[in-house]
């Protein structure tokens, strides 16, 4: 494991629990964070693994390791292209990693060269794909109770401003953020300063793209984004700090709220919003819309035509989510008790390591993380211009032959 914050300590317990994983090094820069990790093995009873630390190349020497099956990454956003890229380089075939690929355009090609260049996995670790609710939903769709599908909406609405901002000793309230801050707040909000763009797409574009198929028989096509005013990070830091804080200083170029419409070879549109520097309770804000209907995640509602009682009303969507539980959700629920997250993180992990015994593809690949990832520069592209923007095709033209096996059984 590469990168043990936060997020690779949530990965580190689950995998412990596993009868079929070993975890044999871990690697990170932070002393604090291998602590934490060395105590999660010690609790699990798990033989302590290599450290590989010290320098920010350390990962370089883990992969050299000659033992390794899989390599699975958690680190900032700024580091994920060159340890994928090195990991397949070093002959690793399956690649785990955090979300985002990279940064640049540039950087999701690179991923994507090498992976098949090397023949190698690459999975992005995409967890919310598997959510309970999503997943019954995506068992809907694919059944034809929404009819055909016209409209999705997603986005990661998620008030961050306690992480992007802390006490730099845990995610308290704070005003401190780079050298000075804790976990994210030390690498995360230097994005809000520099860049502005929907930074964190894949929570809200995974499970949709999954809905309509996208890299399999459909694709995006162009994207146009538009961003607001940015107020609630600097107005959280006069709140806490002061006005006379230095952090008060600094300016946001990241919009309070990014909006992002994407058109489909297929006809549909997905409307993305990047929400994370308001007050608000957390929401994906879903919504599937299809020729006879439509689910909302936000007030858990549903409305089927034909169904639904008549008159503009919407029903509960609990009955229709339990009677379209998905089967890995039948099969797997106990598995997933305390996993984290709902117990979706267990069922990415799940994927990942079957994939790897049963030597086959991965159910989420390099193809979907790079179509994913690329809203990130592509809405910087078109903020900053003001225009609509192209989608690279990253399967070059496979798209339109590849079939969807994401979820398909109940087995991973
Ligand atoms: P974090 O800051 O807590 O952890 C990142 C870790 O990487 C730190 O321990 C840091 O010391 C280490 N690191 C930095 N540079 C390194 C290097 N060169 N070599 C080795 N280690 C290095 O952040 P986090 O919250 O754990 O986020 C990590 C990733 O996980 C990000 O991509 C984030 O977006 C993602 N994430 C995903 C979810 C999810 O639900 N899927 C949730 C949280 C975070």
């Amino acid at each position: 494991m590469i990168g043990v914050g936060l997020r690779g300590q949530n990965h580190l317990s689950n995998l412990l629990r596993r009868k079929d994983v070993n975890i044999t090094a871990i690697c990170d820069i932070d002393d604090n964070m291998l602590q934490r990790s060395l105590d999660i093995f010690k609790k699990a009873g798990k033989a302590e693994p290599k450290i590989f630390k010290g320098d920010p190349f350390a990962w370089k020497k883990l992969l050299e390791m000659k033992e390794l099956d899989a390599v699975i990454i958690s680190t900032p956003w700024e580091w994920h292209t060159q340890m994928i890229v090195g990991s397949v380089e070093a002959g690793i075939k399956y690649v785990g990693t955090e979300v985002m690929l990279g940064i640049t355009l540039e950087d999701h090609w690179e991923v994507v060269r090498a992976a098949e260049k090397h023949k190698a996995q690459v999975m992005m670790l995409e967890n919310v794909c598997y959510r309970r609710d999503v997943m019954a939903v995506l068992n809907m769709v694919r059944q034809g109770i929404f009819g055909e599908i016209i409209h999705l909406q997603g986005g990661y609405q998620h008030d961050l401003r306690g992480i992007k901002l802390n006490d730099g000793t845990s995610n308290k309230e704070g005003v401190e953020f780079g050298e000075k801050g804790y976990s994210e707040a030390k690498w995360r909000t230097n994005h809000s300063v520099h860049r502005n763009g929907d930074l964190y797409p894949t929570h809200g574009i995974g499970p949709v793209a999954q809905m309509i198929n996208i890299n399999r028989g459909n694709r995006f096509i162009s994207l146009s984004s538009f961003s607001t005013k940015a107020r609630g990070l600097h107005n959280y830091i006069v709140d806490h700090g002061g006005a006379q804080h230095p952090n008060a200083k600094v300016e946001f170029k990241l919009g309070d709220v990014v909006t992002t419409m994407i058109n489909c070879a297929n006809g549909e549109t997905i409307l993305l919003q990047h929400d994370t520097n308001l007050p608000r309770p957390y929401s994906l804000g879903f919504r599937v819309q299809g020729t006879k209907g439509l689910w909302m995640d936000l007030n858990d509602s549903i409305y089927l035509e034909g169904t639904s009682p008549k008159g503009h009303t919407w029903e509960s969507a609990d009955p229709y989510l339990a009677k379209f539980d998905h089967p890995l959700w039948a099969r797997w629920s106990k598995e997933t008790e305390g996993a984290g997250h709902g117990g979706m993180d267990f069922f990415v992990l799940h994927a990942f390591v079957e994939a790897i015994k049963r030597k086959t593809a991965t159910p989420l690949d390099v193809y979907d993380a790079a179509a994913w990832s690329a809203i990130t520069p592509l809405s910087e592209t078109s903020i900053e211009r003001g225009n609509t923007v192209e989608f690279p095709d990253f399967t070059s033209g496979q798209w339109m032959y590849r079939k969807n096996d994401f979820a398909v059984n109940d087995q991973f």
